[in-house]
């Protein structure tokens, strides 16, 4: 089947009020640079509540690959379009129902090889924007529903459930699709402000990040990894994961830092137990300190209530008080183990996450760690370390920065 276009369909943003149009530009733009990528000819257009694609020399499966990443898209259908004539005129009742049936026959083949009757079901949806097209839109859905019921035994009309919906929208050309290829849904990337995410190695925090972008947050994000302790290659593991986030989000401007020296501090000053917590708390002030200087307005991260012991509430409370400035957006907090895993499959950041590299977390984790820090008592600890504002500026100076795309 040669077909040549997409209608796009999105939801949510449609009903913006008086910001549609910004909402309605971002999604064009994102979808452009989405084709960018893929080889053939694309001119995009936007049309009340609808982008269109027209295409030529493509791969539907490039194509569908690669828009089917764009937060904002909720269907994708690879359209046939039938241009007006030279006198600007759309095409006859009698040729829209030629063009319904060679489609049909096109998009199902197996359909016109079949002789017993009424085996597949299908409606025909006929969308007459264009007013002075002289048949209405229940006259010619039922002529293309009869022409289509002509030219196939196996087909019947279901108007409740059909299996087969064939579109026809009259416009300023003549739109035919049937299939609808999901979108991601969620919200044109650009479109939600910014956030800081706090991306290690694990299944959790690339999907944590996937499900704030989801919602049109442009990421940046911060790892801290501990050299000698963790090696290049975890290092290169986590910028992996941050591209292939990028591959829906566009690139995203990674923070290095360098940890080693404040976790050997607080490995030298503080009970072992409480470790985890304290270097939570540390990594948290220093994202939120990155975060402000670079404009974003949150921080995310991959916690989910109880995963392990510095994710109990306690803990929670613990690292959560640090952060004074900003809000942290912890989209897993209820998620279970599994259902992140679905998610990180279905994102494609699963096999990068489980790559047996360490983290610098693992590396120091006490045997038995506090499951119920007191909050007081982590920050009376705290107040050993001394030395720590400084390992903390010095760290941050050095900071190296990867965009990961
Ligand atoms: P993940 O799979 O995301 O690593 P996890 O279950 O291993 O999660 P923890 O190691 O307790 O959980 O980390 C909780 C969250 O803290 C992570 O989801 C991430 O947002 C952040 N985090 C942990 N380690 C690092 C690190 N080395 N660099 C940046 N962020 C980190
Ligand atoms: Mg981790």
């Amino acid at each position: 089947m040669q077909y040549h276009a997409f209608v796009i369909k999105y939801a949510e943003i449609a009903v913006k009020g008086k910001n549609r149009g910004i909402f309605e530009d971002i999604l064009t733009k994102r979808v452009k640079e989405a084709l960018a990528k893929c080889r053939g000819n694309f001119r995009v257009s936007r049309v009340t509540g609808r982008i269109y694609v027209e295409a030529s020399d493509f791969s539907l499966d490039e194509v569908s690959g690669a828009l089917t990443k764009v937060f904002g898209i909720n269907g994708i259908c690879p359209a046939v379009c039938i241009s007006r004539d030279g006198s600007g005129e759309l095409p006859s009742p009698e040729k829209l129902c030629e063009a319904a049936v060679s489609f049909m026959k096109g998009a199902y083949p197996e359909l016109y090889t079949k002789t017993e009757e009424g085996v597949s079901t299908f409606k025909v949806f006929v969308r007459r924007v264009d007013k002075t097209y002289p048949v209405d839109s229940m006259e010619l859905s039922a002529m293309i529903g009869e022409a289509i019921l002509d030219s196939c035994p196996a087909l019947k009309v279901d108007v409740r459930e059909p299996e087969i919906s064939l579109h026809m929208e009259l416009r300023e050309r003549v739109n035919i699709f049937s299939s609808v290829i999901q979108g991601p849904g969620g919200m044109p990337t650009g479109t939600g402000g910014r956030a800081m995410l706090l991306l290690s190695g694990g299944i959790d925090s690339p999907v944590a990040g996937y499900s704030i972008a989801k919602r049109g947050v442009t990421l940046e994000a911060v790892y801290f990894n501990a050299p000698p302790y963790t090696s290049d290659r975890a290092l290169q593991k986590v910028v992996d994961l941050a591209s292939i986030l990028s591959s829906y989000t566009g690139p995203i401007k990674l923070h290095v830092i360098n940890f080693t020296a404040i976790q050997l501090y607080i490995y030298e000053q503080c009970p072992h137990d409480e470790l985890t917590i304290h270097m939570r708390r540390y990594m948290m002030r220093i994202a939120q300190e990155l975060a402000l200087k670079g404009g974003c307005q949150a921080l995310v991260t991959g916690e989910s209530i109880g995963q392990v012991a510095s994710q109990t509430m306690e803990s929670l409370t613990c690292t959560d008080s640090v952060v004074d400035r900003l809000p942290v957006f912890r989209p897993l907090i209820a998620a279970d183990k599994q259902e992140i895993i679905d998610r990180s499959l279905m994102i494609g950041t699963y096999d990068t996450s489980i790559l047996p590299f360490e983290d610098c977390c693992t590396i120091f984790v006490a045997k038995h760690p506090v499951t119920k820090p007191r909050l007081d008592v982590i920050e009376r600890h705290e107040k050993l370390l001394e030395d720590i504002d400084r390992l903390v500026a010095e760290a941050i100076e050095k900071e190296e920065i990867r965009i990961c795309s």
